[in-house]
């Protein structure tokens, strides 16, 4: 992409109304535009990093065997009627009519719907284990929106729905669903914790929260702090071993890791006091294991090997795909902008010309495009005419974890310089190797 062509609205100055490092900088770098409290356009930079998000969140769910569909965002009062949540979901719930004055409302969530898919299709064990999600958008009507789309009213929800034949297969699911987002988000370039939590209007037996620490964020948790230098790492899953999938559970879930509305300050007080921690968290996802709750209320039953008629096993997972665009940043920025982890930066790598007109460094940004471009990697060139402090500081403010910069002195000598945004380092090399190592990193 060349900027001079591209749309990216950068913001001199700090919005007034931003309180938090992640929504300013991502008013600043052009990648939102709030249209009314809590709802937001996407433009193309913010767009392009929800996209890879979003395609992240994708592979590791197909990875586990979970199968995407995509249900719509506005569903029928009645669904929800037969749960029992359209009363008692409370004014989060946005309710409209249609002309026809029908009861409508849009989807905060989509536990009613999938089990009504679920029991107008399937009837027999032998069509499980079953593990079916979406990512669409959501609307809560929150009361206080805030921190840019940390907490919007509109907000893009990864949610799965599993069902299962009996409790050990939907427990199975349910690791399967915390090794899926533990390698989710390390992806992403984050540590999120899993900390059991409580279940809230989902209800259920059990669940998780993953924490993402952060002094902005909402949850109080307290933690054994050796449960942050645990890492996934590129170990080998095999999503359909049990035994695998809960021993790796096991070890994430050990030490000491809650939000205030399950801490125990007697359990807590056990830990060594060095590695005893409270801080503040973000929330970016959330697995419950809730057994038959919907499955009773709405008569989504399947029949066994031995004949019998049972209520199937559920639970639901789901991953605030648009909050996490706020969490990576609160995670990883300095006092210039934003540091993109290399799994979901918006470019690879941004090219800076110092001399925009000089035939030399003209040509040589050229061919560094069209190089990278061939090995699969599109640069965001930086082909303006603008000051090179400008284009710096551009650069640094939407994050490319890697700049190339060139210029007429350093062609004379044959190289470019290679930044990388997180140290500030620099080194010189020719075109050729930046390439080369820029490649090799992706
Ligand atoms: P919170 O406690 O922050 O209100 P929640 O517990 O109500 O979140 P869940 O029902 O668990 O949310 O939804 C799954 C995920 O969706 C959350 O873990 C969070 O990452 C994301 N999410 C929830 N509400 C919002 C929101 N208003 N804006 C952006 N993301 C949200
Ligand atoms: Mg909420
Ligand atoms: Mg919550
Ligand atoms: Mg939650």
């Amino acid at each position: 992409m060349r900027l001079s062509r591209y749309f990216l609205p950068v913001l001199k100055e700090n919005p007034a109304e931003a309180q938090i490092v992640s929504h300013r900088y991502m008013l600043r770098a052009g990648m939102i535009k709030q249209q009314a409290a809590g709802i937001y356009s996407w433009l193309p930079l913010g767009y392009r990093v929800l996209k890879r998000i979003e395609e992240i969140v994708h592979q590791e769910q197909i990875r586990a065997g979970h199968i995407p569909l995509l249900m719509p965002t506005l569903q029928s009062a009645d669904l929800w009627r037969e749960s029992g949540r359209y009363d008692a979901y409370g004014p989060e719930m946005l309710r409209f009519k249609d002309r026809h004055d029908r009861e409508m409302l849009f989807g905060p969530t989509n536990e009613e719907m999938i089990t009504d898919i679920f029991r107008a299709h399937v009837s027999s064990y032998k069509d499980l284990p079953l593990t079916l999600y979406h990512i669409q958008w959501k609307f809560r009507d929150e009361m206080r929106p805030r921190f840019g789309v940390m907490r919007g009213r509109e907000f893009l929800m990864k949610d799965g729905y599993n069902f299962d034949v009996d409790r050990d297969a939907a427990i199975h699911a349910y690791n399967r669903h915390m090794v899926s987002y533990l390698r989710t988000y390390e992806r992403m370039g984050l540590t999120a914790i899993p900390m059991r939590a409580d279940s809230g209007p989902i209800g259920g037996e059990d669940t998780h929260e993953f924490l993402v620490l952060a002094s902005t964020g909402e949850s109080e948790v307290f933690y054994d702090d050796r449960v942050t230098s645990l890492r996934l790492g590129q170990r080998d899953i095999d999503y359909d071993n049990r035994a695998q999938v809960a021993e790796v559970c096991k070890e994430f879930t050990t030490l000491y890791a809650r939000t205030d509305e399950t801490h125990d300050q007697a359990v807590f007080d056990q830990i060594p006091e060095a590695h005893r921690k409270s801080a503040r968290g973000i929330e970016v996802g959330q697995i419950f294991y809730f057994g038959t709750k919907y499955s009773d209320a709405m008569g989504a039953s399947v029949v066994t090997a031995d004949g019998s008629k049972v209520p199937v096993e559920m639970g639901s997972h789901g991953i605030g795909v648009s909050r996490l665009l706020g969490a990576i940043i609160e995670a990883s920025h300095d006092e210039k902008g934003i540091i993109w982890p290399e799994g979901v930066t918006p470019f690879p790598v941004g090219i800076v010309n110092l001399k925009r007109g000089d035939s030399a460094a003209d040509a040589a940004c050229e061919g560094l495009y069209k190089a990278l471009a061939a090995k699969g990697l599109e640069a965001l060139y930086d082909d303006r005419d603008e000051r090179a402090g400008a284009k710096f500081a551009t650069m640094d403010l939407i994050g490319l974890p890697w700049r190339i910069t060139v210029g007429p002195r350093g062609l004379a000598n044959g190289v470019v310089e290679l930044t990388s945004r997180r140290t500030g380092e620099s080194e010189e090399m020719s075109p050729e190797a930046a390439v080369d190592r820029v490649a090799q990193i992706y």
